[in-house]
């Protein structure tokens, strides 16, 4: 057994009910689903963080997230009016699992479900402020 769940689901020797799986991603049902159709996208190789997904994980990761979510559209006995895409990256975060995964969670109107905003929230910010952190972030990108 390794420390990691999903690498124990990836690898067989724990149970999962999969609705998906190529040479780097599976993708399986949350055990503790927000709605039905709670589904997680999850690389195959062990990354805890999305620093540490290799760029091949990644597109596939993310290519499978485009193809479940137009499914969970049509899927019978899954009540989905919309989605949110969801990462938890780093437990200050909310990531519970150290292992990089993207939850796709169908909506519907009346779900009860609901991001919490922090107070003060829907002050528009300065518009010098905007374009500092926006410089800072490119200076990043580029170095
Ligand atoms: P995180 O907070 O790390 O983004 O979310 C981890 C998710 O993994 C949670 O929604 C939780 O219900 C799910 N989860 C935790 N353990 C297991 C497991 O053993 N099997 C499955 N299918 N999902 C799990
Ligand atoms: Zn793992």
């Amino acid at each position: 057994m390794t420390e990691c769940i999903f690498c124990e689901i990836v690898a067989g020797r724990a149970p999962a009910s999969f609705v998906y799986t190529a040479d780097l991603t599976v993708a399986f049902m949350d055990i503790r689903p927000i709605t039905p159709g709670h589904t997680l996208v999850v690389p195959r190789r062990h990354a805890v963080t999305m620093r540490e997904v290799d760029a091949a994980s990644w597109t596939a990761v993310w290519d499978v997230v485009k193809r479940l979510q137009a499914a969970l559209y049509e899927t019978p006995g899954v009540r989905c009016e919309g989605i949110n895409l969801f990462v938890a990256d780093t437990p200050v975060a909310g990531q519970e699992v150290p292992h990089f995964h993207v939850h796709l969670l169908p909506r519907f109107r009346g779900d009860e479900f609901g991001l919490r905003f922090p107070p003060g929230y829907g002050t528009i910010a300065e518009r010098a402020a905007l374009d500092q952190q926006a410089q800072n972030i490119q200076a990043v990108l580029r170095s």
